[in-house]
């Protein structure tokens, strides 16, 4: 069971009511995660889960940062996280029918998570198979990527 990582969450606005009913739909396995939001999508997520605990009489608040929003520089934010390692899986609900003026910034969250090998789920089934996957386990280690041929990192 997934248990004390970092979750980000962002939905573009059309799929916005998808991720608060996936937030709904996962609420028991979120609780024990921190969540890391961009803002608007934080915003929602943060009525539900206050809904939820007012609904089951619960009093621990739950953990969520919420970043900028999307278009300002939120993606950019998480993305900025998820080079640092501090991003355990992504889920990304894209909104693929319509243009985004951040468009740069998406593609580069997607990439960064490309290069980190951090899970990125981008609709809810492969959220849904992601956040419930028994890999979670203390025992399982995601291999670091190694890029041969860059060695620029190592100048620091
Ligand atoms: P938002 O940003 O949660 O602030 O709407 C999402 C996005 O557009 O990337």
């Amino acid at each position: 069971m997934i248990k004390d990582k970092t979750i980000a969450l962002i939905a573009h606005d059309m799929r916005k009511a998808d991720m608060i009913e996936w937030v709904r739909h996962n609420v028991e396995t979120l609780y024990g995660n921190k969540l890391v939001c961009t803002g608007t999508t934080g915003s929602l997520v943060e009525n539900t889960l206050k809904e939820y605990a007012e609904e089951n009489n619960i009093r621990e608040p739950f953990r969520i940062t919420k970043m900028k929003s999307g278009p300002m520089g939120g993606d950019a934010q998480i993305a900025a996280l998820v080079v640092v390692g501090k991003v355990h899986l992504c889920v990304f609900l894209i909104d693929d029918l319509s243009a985004n003026p951040h468009e740069a910034d998406i593609m580069m969250l997607l990439r960064q998570c490309r290069i980190h090998n951090i899970p990125v789920a981008c609709n809810r089934h492969s959220a849904d198979l992601m956040i419930t996957s028994t890999l979670w386990s203390k025992d399982y280690k995601p291999t670091t990527p190694t890029y041969k041929k860059f060695e620029r990192d190592k100048v620091s």
